[in-house]
């Protein structure tokens, strides 16, 4: 399995000029292979593919330096495939009969990343007193916060080095040995069976156990200062220096959050496929598919998508089963009797004229939710217990 490791790097200024001199050179490069493309069809009206691209940049890095001389060989073929890759969706999504945007030229803001092969050009170091260096050729050896150790056997196979806000990170891309995944302990007292979860519209998550879960306290703090930040933004007049700072105010608060959420989704992911043997959630492109495009919008942007991928990953390491399940009528049956429950999104109460429960909405959802996943692997509720037992891996 692949796995991407992230480490903020802290150049030096000598290194952080050298760094936007690189990036520099690599926006440049990237635009003129774009622009060889354009001109290219435009001339012969044929395209022009990677491998040739490859031979005519290799000898631009060669032939002029002063242009190209801070990139290596390996940093020139992922930018020429990184510009193949975007020409390719974009044929791709006009042949599906969509309408793309064209790949476009980057500008200072627009480009945030070199990419390496590990060991071309850049490679980590250890110093005698134990530190971690980057070293990254024509930048020298960068300082890093080496916050966690590389898995032994673990092999480093590309490298991203990104600018985000004017702060430095190093992405390290490993492939794991399979068999380096933990399978669950058996029996392990922390283990407490199968788990459904509903995506729910007010909170976060509910769980079929009963568990509302929202984003912490701290994150809706941040997001409301996000808010009054951006009030702050439109009351400044445009193109005044002033304008300027509250834009990259904010800049900096969005991207305090994505690294808060991202910091809370890993953990909460983790604990619940560490806890739990089986963990049943509905396929969100069908969730909401059929409801409110604002509501959908509103609450949930970019959140629970990488709430299921990091989900998968995690249980791929845990050994915690994933099943993902219809959401189809998930909110509107009754998890006790099976009755069908007309409710409204505002309705927050499942209540059963016929067997009397009451409950949650999302909870009651995420119990079918359960429920569902179970019917799809061919056991009955009886069998609940089953799954429960601790004996299950
Ligand atoms: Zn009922």
């Amino acid at each position: 399995m692949i796995r991407t490791y992230k480490y903020r790097l802290r150049p030096n200024r000598a290194q952080t000029a050298a760094l936007d001199s690189l990036f520099c050179q690599a926006r440049r490069l990237y635009n003129a292979a774009l622009e060889q493309r354009i001109t290219a069809y435009q001339e012969s009206g044929e395209g022009i593919r990677y491998p040739a691209q490859w031979v005519h940049f290799r000898d631009q890095r060669n032939k002029c330096p002063e242009e190209y001389g801070l990139l290596n060989a390996s940093s020139v073929q992922q930018l020429l495939r990184r510009l193949d890759k975007a020409f390719a969706a974009f044929f791709r999504r006009v042949k599906a009969g969509e309408t793309p945007g064209f790949p476009r030229y980057k500008g200072d803001h627009r480009f945030k990343s070199v990419e390496y092969r590990y060991g071309d050009g850049c490679k980590l170091r250890e110093k005698d007193n134990g530190q971690k260096r980057f070293y990254l050729q024509h930048v020298g050896e960068i300082k890093l916060i080496f916050h966690r150790p590389i898995p032994e056997r673990a092999v480093i196979k590309h490298v991203v080095v990104k600018r985000v806000n004017d702060k430095w990170y190093l992405c390290l891309m490993l492939e794991l040995p399979d068999q380096e995944q933990k399978p669950q302990q058996k029996g392990s007292p922390i283990e407490i069976g199968p788990i459904g979860i509903d995506m729910g519209l007010r909170s976060l998550l509910a769980t079929s156990e009963g568990e509302l879960i929202d984003n912490p306290r701290w994150l809706r703090g941040s997001l409301s200062r996000l808010r009054v930040a951006q009030r702050r933004v439109s009351r400044r007049k445009q193109g005044s220096n002033r304008r300027r700072k509250a834009v990259r105010q904010v800049a900096r608060l969005h991207e305090q959050i994505a690294n808060q959420r991202h910091d809370y989704w890993h953990k909460l992911t983790r604990e619940l496929a560490e806890r739990h043997a089986l963990i049943a959630i509905e396929d969100l492109n069908l969730k909401f598919l059929n409801t409110n495009r604002h509501l959908a919008l509103s609450s949930h942007d970019a959140g629970l998508g990488m709430f299921t991928q990091m989900l998968a990953y995690k249980v791929e390491e845990t050994g915690c089963r994933l099943v993902v399940v219809n959401p189809a009528r998930t909110s509107q049956r009754c998890s006790r009797c099976g009755e069908r429950v007309e409710k409204r999104l505002s309705v927050r109460v499942h209540d059963c004229p016929e067997c009397g429960l009451v409950l949650d909405r999302d909870v009651n959802a995420a119990r079918n939710v359960l429920a569902s996943a179970f019917s799809s692997l061919g056991r009955s509720d009886q069998d609940l217990t089953w799954a429960a037992a601790p004996s299950v891996s």
